[in-house]
């Protein structure tokens, strides 16, 4: 219940326009583990790995994604990138037997951190349905 209601309020902050945990990794203000860069998207180990790679890939600028239900047109480019990345990402990674990409929308959804991110997760056997 206490997460629940931590959530909500950084939701309402974020569409607020406040920056989240995420700025202030690629603001490199707070140490992450980063896989990869470029000019738009960053990549970096997530804190709390749910498998033997769990990697976060998001867009550097959030222009308005704090979810992904807010994408609109303009987003097209960026949500390509994003995908493009997490096929790179998985290569390098050496997941060559396959991996799961998540993108956790709203309270439903259970996410958490409202800057529109990828989970990209492998390394061991998925089941389906997930949780
Ligand atoms: P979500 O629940 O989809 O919003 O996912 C947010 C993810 O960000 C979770 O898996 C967290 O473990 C991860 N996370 C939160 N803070 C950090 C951090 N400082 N460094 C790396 N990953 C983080």
């Amino acid at each position: 219940a206490a997460l629940k209601a931590a959530a909500a309020k950084s939701k309402e902050a974020a569409e607020a326009g406040a920056p989240t945990v995420f700025d202030k990794i690629i603001a490199k203000q707070i140490p992450s583990t980063v896989v990869f860069e470029d000019d738009k998207v960053l990549a970096f180990r997530d804190i709390s790995p749910q498998a033997p790679v769990h990697i976060i890939i998001i867009p550097k600028e959030r222009d308005g994604l704090t979810q992904l239900s807010k994408a609109e047109e303009r987003h097209t480019e960026i949500l390509g990138h994003l995908m493009v990345t997490a096929a790179v990402v998985a290569k390098q990674e050496g997941l060559v037997d396959g991996f799961r990409l998540v993108v956790n929308d709203g309270p439903q959804g259970s996410q958490s951190v409202y800057h529109l991110h990828l989970h990209l997760i492998g390394g061991r056997q998925m089941n389906w349905p997930p949780g």
